[in-house]
């Protein structure tokens, strides 16, 4: 019998003519099926080799193993997700949300061809940093922008054109780390400097650049310490006073922002971000910041500062390597356009919106949702609206949070370890994954960020909790 369920199982052919085979085929195409009735018959082969008295799968459940299969294989492994974390610039969920007209000109430029590098009036070749190149002058005061990649890539490129075989000086307080790829020390060293430290973790003053400054330096670099703050006996020296050090030695003043909000945050009632106008009017030489980061963009690196510097880094063969493409460049500049009105950013810039929204109005969207998530969990879990708060993110503003509001959840009578882990897990198995923290013991999705409301409780039918 048991080697009948072996013997009778059909063959590839069989199993793609029969008729939810062809229906497979249609969909799918042919070879995909074909590569899934392979592997669907191999491993049922393999299933019954070691189970001899198992029976065997009929035609029907073989294709429907067959049409599992080619789903999987086919299921987009980059989706989109609910960020309930409470971190609004959220590295590993995709920083900035394009805002409603950077969708439509990325879009565009997606779809059509598009005048990149083409100067319409004269038909001649054009730069394609020059659809942008006049906005972020305008919005920072620098002369002259070139845009690449990204922050990491804007740093790299700035000290490779700029300073390659010399020293650069920075303080010991800014040897920074940003989420374990990027760190000051590698990028100096990949970019060929050679990196001088000079003061303590928490004092540095004007005699220690100073005295660093030689004939091989190539540059001072402040960089701005965007995720952590050093906080007790501390000693800067100001940016005026640096960009005067360097001045008087003929080295450029190098200011590595990270997230450089091109307006003042504290006209929306937000804390003080250090802008790129500011950086320059405090004679910085050149300035580097991520364009997704406050600024509300896509990935990209601003490098902007004087002429004849930000020319050197233009030419230089790298910057072909790390340029970015027509459909970011069509997202910036739609981005840079918003900026021209300021009173209507913070409803239209979605980082801007994001991050003003008053605990209030996240308040009404808690007490909307929560009975939702209470209903779904049908008596598995305690629910409650909690006040919170939330994170601006991607380093900025690192000891800044933001008064927001959430529902928190914990297991009915259990608050064990890993409770609040089955939780997560629930949500996150959601068709589109709602992905929230841990705070001890309670898990908690902070609805800054939700916007999608109607969306987030369509699906919570499927919500299902283990055992
Ligand atoms: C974020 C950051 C970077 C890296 O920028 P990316 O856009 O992530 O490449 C570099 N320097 C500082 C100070 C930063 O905050």
């Amino acid at each position: 019998m048991a080697r009948g369920a072996l013997a009778s199982l059909p063959s590839v052919d069989r199993l793609i003519s029969s008729p939810e085979g062809a229906a497979l085929s249609a969909r799918h195409g042919h070879a995909l099926l074909v590569e899934a009735a392979r592997a669907v018959l191999a491993e049922e082969r393999e299933r019954l080799s070691k189970a001899p008295a198992a029976a065997g799968a009929d035609l029907p459940a073989l294709t429907a193993k067959c049409a599992a299969w080619i789903e999987t294989l086919m299921r987009a492994s980059l989706r989109p997700v609910f960020n309930l974390t409470g971190t609004v610039l959220h590295t590993n969920l995709g920083r900035a949300l394009y805002p409603k007209t950077a969708i439509e000109a990325a879009t565009q430029a997606m779809a059509g061809p598009v005048n990149l590098e083409y100067e319409i009036e004269g038909a001649a070749r054009g730069e394609r940093d020059s659809h942008v190149e006049s906005w972020i002058r305008r919005l920072t005061g620098a002369e002259a922008a070139v845009v690449v990649n990204n922050n990491a890539a804007a740093v790299y490129l700035t000290l490779y054109a700029l300073a390659r075989r010399k020293e650069v000086i920075v303080s010991r307080g800014e040897l920074v780390e940003i989420g374990g790829s990027f760190r000051i020390p590698d990028i100096m060293a990949s970019a060929g400097c050679k990196l001088r430290e000079v003061g303590t973790t928490n004092r540095t003053h004007p005699k220690d650049f100073e005295g660093a400054l030689g004939k091989a330096t190539g540059a001072i670099m402040k960089v701005h310490t965007s995720n952590y703050s050093v906080q007790g006996f501390t000693a800067t020296v100001p940016e005026a006073e640096l960009a005067a050090i360097a001045h008087k030695h003929g080295v450029p003043l190098i200011n590595d922002l990270g997230c450089g909000m091109l307006v003042n945050l504290e006209d929306f009632g937000l804390p003080h971000e250090p802008t790129p106008r500011e950086a320059i009017a405090n004679g910085a030489d050149i300035v580097t910041f991520s364009g997704d980061k406050l600024l509300g963009g896509p990935q990209c690196g601003l490098i902007v500062g004087r002429k004849d510097l930000v020319e050197r880094i233009r030419k230089n063969p790298m910057k072909r390597a790390l340029r970015i493409d027509k459909v970011r460049l069509a997202a910036l500049e739609a981005v840079l356009r918003l900026y021209a009105n300021p009173e209507r950013l913070a409803s239209e810039l979605t980082t801007l919106r994001l991050l003003t929204r008053s605990r209030e109005e996240i308040l009404s969207v808690a007490q909307r949702v929560m009975p939702v998530v209470e209903k779904a969990l049908a008596g598995q879990a305690a629910v409650r609206v909690l006040e919170c708060a939330s994170q601006i993110g991607s380093g900025a503003l690192p000891v800044e949070t933001l008064p927001s509001a959430g529902i928190a959840m914990i297991p009915a009578g259990k608050r064990r370890s890993g409770a609040a882990d089955a939780l997560a897990r629930a949500f996150r198995a959601l068709p589109v994954p709602v992905i929230g923290r841990i705070n001890e013991g309670e898990f908690i999705l902070d609805l800054r960020c939700l916007e999608d409301e109607a969306g987030l409780v369509a699906q919570l039918a499927h919500l299902r909790l283990p055992g």
